[in-house]
Order: structure tokens, then C-alpha cells, then sequence
């Protein structure tokens, strides 16, 4: 299973208890995935539009806790075509009627409002619901990548409206979120880990954050240990060249100069450095006896340096 399914299963067992919520989620459900169809002989059929089995079944769950609506989801009537799965929620037009009114996508008086793209905010006022709004819009419109690979989630949208307001929604939070239009969707996305761990929290999937937050875990001790790795190569590339160099200079001077012509603490120096190319300037100073540090060294190479150097000219 993917890890955005398995977020998915986690949101839809996640059913909050107070009806305020209920129907801030379920608004959430009908504003993203449903479709009302006017006229006929029944008025208004109200069905929603999904191939997701999870989400078929939380719609059903919130229509039985909120209006009593019974309904076993895989045994109502489905249409395919182009793509799509509409699921009849409801023929019964005075219940499609009442759903309607209470997620305010329709007037008391039968009023048309069945356009409407955005949620009513007054079904979003409180934290609680904005929270229960957002679990909702995840499970119809939202996916997110496998933390193994990359950090993203995002909320496809199909109108402008829509994804403003499910941006404001999560900026409200404190989390950064961005609109890109992408063909002619309009896609809400989090591209930060810290912002897609802090969303997961709100949205209450606190199973999946913890997952979420290990891959995390691994993936940075991974990069500090990549990152340790390739300092220490720098390092012994900086010893490697600065040796090279010494070592040049060292040869010259024992075929131009004679390595008898130099003091002592210099002619042992030279000599340590060519039986031991690769040793770092405190390393040498060890082999020494008696031992000199590392700026002792540094001091007597760089001497070595100096009279290659009045050879050269
Ligand atoms: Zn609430």
C-alpha cells in the first residue's frame, strides 16, 4: 500500500463525534466529490463521484451518523463512464434536499446553491471543524508522495475558489502552503517535511505522522553520514595535494641541493615526509623523536618550501 493510501485508511477511521465536525466533513466530501442532478421526476438525486473504496465508505459512515441515512456503500447504484464512478447517495429528494441544506449548499427555501465550489465558512468556524474539513478534502482530493523519495502532498482542485480557501484553510495553521495550476487543475501543495508532519497532525493522522517522522529520521541520519563521508575525503584530498606539493619541493632540493647541506631538524623532516606520503603534518611530528606539533612541522615544510623555491629562480 502506498503511503498516501495508508493515510487515507487512517483519516477514514477517524470519525470525530461531535456533529459539527461530522458535517464539515461531510461538506468537505460533497464540495470536492458530489453531483446534484435537478428535474426529473424525483427533483434532486445527490451521488458522489469516486473509485475509492475508502472514501465511499466514510461518506457513508458520516450520512448514517449525521441524518440516520442507512446504506451498505458497495450496494448502491453506480454508474461508470469516462473514468468515473458516481455513486447514488440519495433518489429520495427530501432527504437530498435536507443533506444539501445542512452542508448550506442550498437555501431553506429550495433556493439553488448547488454551484457553489467553495464550503460555507460558517461550516468551518471552529478549530475542530476546519481540522475535521481538511481530513475530508485529504480523502477526496489530496495524495501525498512516499517520504522514502521525496516530501509532497498535495490537494488537487478543479476550481480556483476552492483551492484559495483550502490554502487559506491550512495557512491558518501556521503551514506554509503554494498554488501551482497544473494542466486545469488547480493543485494545493506542501513541499517542507516540518509542514506535511504539522498538516498530518491537524488532519489527525497521528500513525502516519509517526511513520512519516522515522522516515525522516533515517533519511537525515543517512545525509549527516554522507555528509561526515565526504568531508573526511575532502580532508585527506587536502592532505594528499598539500604532500604532493611538500614532496616536490623535497626531491628538488635532494637532487639540486643535497639534503647534507640542510640543518638537522630540516634534513629529518624531508626525509620523514618521502617515507611517509600520506601521514598528516601531527602525524609526522609523532614519528619524530623527540615528537614536534603539527605548527612545528608546518613551520619546517614551509622552510623546505622556501628554499626549493630560491632554487627554482
Ligand atoms: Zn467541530
Amino acid at each position: 500500500m502506498s503511503f498516501s493510501s495508508e493515510v487515507k485508511e487512517e483519516l477514514a477511521g477517524h470519525v470525530s463525534s461531535s456533529r459539527h465536525c461530522q458535517l464539515a466533513e461531510l461538506s468537505a466530501v460533497i464540495c470536492f466529490l458530489g453531483r446534484v442532478e435537478m428535474g426529473g421526476k424525483s427533483g434532486i438525486r445527490l451521488g458522489i463521484q469516486t473509485e475509492n473504496e475508502t472514501v465511499l465508505r466514510k461518506c457513508f459512515t458520516l450520512l448514517k451518523k449525521t441524518f440516520n441515512i442507512d446504506g451498505d456503500a458497495l450496494q448502491f447504484p453506480r454508474e461508470e463512464g469516462k473514468g468515473h464512478t458516481y455513486v447514488t447517495i440519495t433518489e429520495d429528494s427530501g432527504e437530498a434536499d435536507k443533506i444539501l441544506q445542512a452542508v448550506k449548499m442550498r437555501g431553506p427555501d429550495g433556493g439553488e446553491n448547488t454551484e457553489a465550489v467553495k464550503v460555507n465558512p460558517l461550516l468551518i468556524k471552529n478549530a475542530c471543524c476546519k481540522r475535521a474539513f481538511l481530513r475530508g478534502a485529504f480523502l477526496c482530493i489530496g495524495s501525498m508522495s512516499d517520504p522514502e523519495k521525496s516530501y509532497h502532498l498535495e490537494f488537487v482542485c478543479t476550481h480556483q475558489e476552492s483551492a484559495e480557501q483550502l490554502k487559506e484553510l491550512i495557512q491558518g495553521f501556521g503551514v506554509d502552503a503554494k498554488i501551482v495550476i497544473r494542466k486545469k487543475y488547480h493543485v494545493v501543495y506542501l513541499k517542507e517535511g516540518a509542514g506535511i508532519v504539522d498538516l498530518l497532525n491537524i488532519m489527525g493522522a497521528h500513525i502516519s505522522l509517526m511513520n512519516f517522522e522515522n522516515y525522516r529520521i533515517v533519511k537525515e541520519v543517512r545525509n549527516s553520514i554522507n555528509r561526515k563521508v565526504n568531508c573526511e575525503t575532502a580532508n585527506i584530498t587536502k592532505t594528499v595535494n598539500a604532500s604532493s606539493k611538500q614532496i616536490e619541493d623535497i626531491l628538488l632540493i635532494r637532487e639540486h641541493y643535497g639534503f647534507q647541506n640542510l640543518p638537522d631538524n630540516l634534513k629529518e623532516t624531508a626525509e620523514i615526509r618521502l617515507e611517509y606520503p600520506d601521514a598528516t603534518l601531527k602525524e609526522l611530528g609523532q614519528i619524530l623523536s623527540p615528537t614536534v606539533g603539527k605548527s612545528g612541522m608546518n613551520h619546517r615544510l614551509r622552510k623546505l618550501s622556501e628554499i626549493a623555491d630560491r632554487l627554482r629562480n
